[in-house]
């Protein structure tokens, strides 16, 4: 199989430059949260968490669509799962919820990966969650420590989350070959397109101030907005909260 190379791909992704970012989308997705009247606070909160992601993926898709070209990552493929996955709180708590809404026996399982996650990967957690993320880059020293993410199943390299899985791990593709990512640590060729981050929070933070002033219980708002950690960290808490 061939693929594509960097040019050809620079090239396609200058064709972003006439792409029309559908930001009316995110809008209405957060105002159906806010206005579902049926459905208690916390859970127009997981609706707008899930669907503005899945808005993400869909604008995505429609750009590639757009660029006439395909990311080549698969299933199984997880180099990604290694990188430093940095989160709000809410969005952690939205990650917990999700995995707390799974059938028994799956959330089970997961918890008690998590558990065993903590124990032997104890050393790297702290080597890695202890660099200052604030203080500059930080990719390429927490990639060097090989942590993989906590909810990476290591037999089959996919997330054991998947449906719940935050901004960064939907927005990183890859066009090229895929060995790119196996040879190098933080690869240049990837895409990012995390510049779908301002109309995603900026909608979600919309609905969780919507919540807050609804109920003061669902959401510790704006702290949980505004307080960023590695994914790592809070879900350590967690599980130690639950033990
Ligand atoms: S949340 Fe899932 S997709 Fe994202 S890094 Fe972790 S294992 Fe990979």
């Amino acid at each position: 199989m061939s693929y594509k190379t960097l040019s050809d791909v620079k090239e396609r992704l200058e064709r972003l430059g006439s792409f029309e970012l559908n930001d009316e989308r995110f809008v209405e997705v957060a105002e159906q949260a806010i206005d579902n009247e049926t459905q208690q606070p916390k859970d127009r909160l997981l609706y707008a968490y899930k669907n503005l992601l899945a808005e993400v993926s869909q604008q995505m898709n429609q750009m590639d669509d757009h660029m006439g070209m395909q990311p080549t990552c698969q299933m199984g493929c997880a180099f990604c799962c290694y990188f430093p996955i940095i989160v709000t709180k809410l969005e952690a708590n939205m990650i917990i919820r999700g995995i707390e809404s799974m059938e028994e026996e799956q959330r089970d399982q997961l918890v008690q990966h998590l558990q065993s996650y903590f124990i032997n990967q104890k050393e790297k957690v702290a080597a890695c969650t202890s660099l200052d993320f604030e203080q500059g880059e930080i990719k390429h020293e927490y990639m060097k420590k090989q942590l993989p993410c906590p909810l990476l199943d290591p037999e089959t390299n996919t997330c054991m989350a998947y449906e719940w899985r935050p901004l960064p791990c939907r927005t990183y593709v890859n066009y090229m070959d895929p060995k790119i990512c196996e040879k190098q640590l933080v690869p240049e060729e990837a895409v990012s397109f995390e510049f779908l981050y301002e109309d995603y929070m900026g909608n979600l933070n919309e609905v969780a101030q919507e919540i807050a002033m609804e109920d003061g219980h669902a959401i510790d708002y704006p702290a949980d907005v505004f307080q960023y950690n590695y994914l790592p960290v809070f879900l350590k808490e967690w599980i130690e909260e639950r033990e």
